[in-house]
């Protein structure tokens, strides 16, 4: 299982060990842990996406994983490294939010969100002072967006 790209998780989920014991029994046996494949986890903080968007993105047909298969309630994926650069690609060529330059989703055209709407219809109507004063906002809007969305800043 580990050498298809399952993850310590996933194999004592499968087999109903922890995942200590999992790796005690993957060291003992083979030396190391390790595998080649990334999780939709690290491949979701690797290009600084929200996970929801990766989904999309497999979704969509525009990524395919390299690994998938269902134990019990969860649908596992697991992608190659390039897969990260797969995207980055993907998203250098389409258009990004006006307020927090994330990648824009579905259906969406120049704002990402109903927040990130509301941030940009706030420029309307004020003065240049206040607009300035709106522009700290935003910065700090945004601060608190990344910490809520786990969004790492790469
Ligand atoms: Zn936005």
């Amino acid at each position: 299982m580990r050498e298809s790209g399952a993850s310590l998780e996933q194999i004592a989920e499968t087999i109903g060990r922890t995942k200590e014991r999992v790796r005690q029994i993957l060291v003992k046996h083979t030396g190391s842990t390790k595998h080649n494949y990334l999780s939709t986890q690290q491949l979701y903080q690797m290009v600084g996406l929200p996970r929801n968007r990766i989904i999309e993105l497999y979704q969509d047909g525009i990524i395919e994983p390299k690994a998938e298969w269902t134990t019990g309630n969860h649908h596992y994926l697991l992608w190659s490294s390039d897969i990260a650069e797969k995207i980055n690609n993907y998203y250098n060529i389409h258009r990004l939010c006006k307020i927090c330059e994330q990648p824009l989703g579905k259906g969406r055209w120049v704002y990402c969100s109903d927040d990130c709407y509301r941030e940009g219809q706030k420029y309307k109507y004020k003065s240049d002072e206040a607009k300035q004063k709106h522009l700290r906002n935003i910065k700090e809007y945004l601060e608190r967006r990344k910490e809520l969305s786990f969004v790492s800043s790469m």
